[in-house]
């Protein structure tokens, strides 16, 4: 990786082409039609195939690699798109080697998993570029739905109701859609002009109106919002990131992961700002995003600190190979006790050298401060300790909820009349893939709320039979 050396905070420390190498796609896609084909000939079609199981949206994973071994391309794009309309994202997002290609056969055979998020990809961004129209929808029913927030919940649930004839207005808080895959994963594994696409292609159904700069709680209010729709979705993810509670945390030079993110996506490499020696707190995949990508930025060291161990880590294990082929380093039981500063400025992070005790509520062994500690010359801390609900809106509107992730029935209804909730606001962060299908959950609930239980079953089992085409 190509890098500068400067001692400070600053921007702009590479030269276009450094920036354009060092945040290059991270697994570029087939270059051929016969590429592909090779990989998906490997496919042995397995009964019940496990591949499969792991998928949170169910995408029939046999299938579309079947279709595209005989070059029916636009009916392997339906088949996964009819799962998950996000497809084409989440082959570049999906944590894979946990998910589908974990489950691939091929690894008991200790032979190369089938890789099924590149085939995937194949399909998808091919129907992306080609502006294939592969849904439509039903005949207008009358009836209105309110999503608020366009990330891959509301989108999924916004284009599922759409499809049964459902009228849909989503509100989003941005001016660009496609929340989390817009605004909060590494420029390298998806860019930000990559998720336009999406995005207008998921809207190309019709149907569905998008109001941005549209803040629930701000410019919108829900009681409104239940007065004006039939039923209203809220897929609002999550806020800002934890707080260290520590000495230091407002100095110049702290920022926020999710902010830090944001910015990268919203305004491009060399604007941003980075330090020379960065430390990153947290393990999770923000974490990771946030150190790699200050690294590609130009910074000389980046050290992660975590408190617990490699045992416990919430990324996996291809995401901190990626970290540490980057040339990041990882600080394994060690968690943040001071961040130091001068004339308001980072200096250094003192940390704590943590062991671990018994186990939490999650099941895993919880760290505890030895008397030992150390400190890291850095001019920068970037914060990635996992992101906060939205209790005050939570609270304020009187949902019931815990600790402002918002209480859901088996059908997605909150609390309140005629609101459903799902992804990130009601599990409080996974996956993209799990907000696609927790989208679907709720189109599924507001359709039968609405009367429209028939629908459900299409729509769940959607098997659509779509003409051979070689695209
Ligand atoms: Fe194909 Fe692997 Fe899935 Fe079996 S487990 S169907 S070989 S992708």
């Amino acid at each position: 990786m190509l890098q500068t050396i400067d001692m400070s905070i600053t921007n702009n420390r590479l030269t276009s082409e450094q920036y354009a190498e060092n945040f290059a796609d991270i697994h570029p896609p087939f270059e051929s039609y016969s590429a592909a084909l090779v990989e998906a000939n490997r496919c042995i079609f397995c009964y019940d195939a496990p591949c499969m199981k792991l998928c949170p949206t169910s995408i029939n994973i046999p299938k579309f690699i079947k279709q595209i071994s005989t070059e029916n391309i636009k009916g392997s794009a339906t088949t996964i798109l009819s799962s998950n309309i996000f497809g084409a994202g989440c082959g570049k997002v999906c944590p894979v080697e946990k998910l589908c290609e974990g489950a691939c056969v091929y690894n008991l055979m200790e032979e190369p998993p089938i890789p099924i998020a590149k085939l995937q990809r194949y399909s998808t961004e091919k129907a992306i570029e080609e502006k294939w129209k592969l849904f439509s929808r039903k005949p207008a029913t009358g009836k209105k739905v309110a999503v608020v927030g366009a990330g891959p919940a509301g989108l999924s649930c916004a284009h599922a109701l759409s499809r049964q004839g459902i009228d849909v207005t989503i509100y989003e808080k941005e001016s660009k859609g496609g929340g989390l895959m817009t605004y909060g994963i590494a420029a390298y594994k998806v860019t930000p002009d990559f998720c336009e696409d999406e995005v207008n292609y998921i809207l190309s159904i019709g149907g569905i109106e998008v109001k941005y700069n549209h803040e629930l709680g701000k410019n919108i209010q829900l009681k409104e919002l239940q007065k004006k729709y039939d039923a209203i979705y809220l897929g609002i993810g999550v806020g800002l990131t934890r707080l260290l509670a520590v000495e230091g945390e407002d100095l110049e030079g702290v920022v926020d992961a999710i902010d830090f993110i944001y910015e990268l996506r919203d305004k491009g490499f060399a604007p941003v700002s980075i330090g020379d020696k960065v430390a990153v707190i947290g393990l999770g995949m923000t974490a990771i995003d946030a150190a790699t990508q200050a690294k590609r930025l130009g910074a000389s060291e980046v050290t992660i600190v975590y408190r617990r161990t490699h045992a416990e880590m919430p990324c996996t294990q291809h995401e901190m190979d990626i970290a540490l082929l980057d040339g990041c380093k990882i600080k394994w039981l060690s968690a943040p006790k001071e961040i130091l500063g001068r004339k308001g400025k980072v200096t250094g992070l003192v940390c704590s050298v943590m062991e671990l005790g018994k186990p939490d509520a999650s099941g895993r062994r919880s760290p505890v401060e030895t008397k030992e500690t150390f400190t890291l010359d850095v001019d920068m801390v970037i914060k990635a300790t996992g992101q906060m609900p939205f209790i005050k809106l939570a609270m304020e509107n009187d949902f019931e909820n815990d600790k402002g992730k918002f209480v859901i029935a088996a059908d997605g209804r909150t609390n309140i009349a005629k609101v459903f909730a799902g992804g990130d606001c009601v599990n409080g962060g996974k996956e993209v893939v799990d907000a696609v299908q927790a989208g679907k959950d709720g189109a599924t609930g507001i359709l039968d709320f609405l009367g429209f239980g028939d629908a459900i079953v299409e729509h769940v089992y959607n098997s659509s039979s779509v003409a051979k085409s070689t695209s």
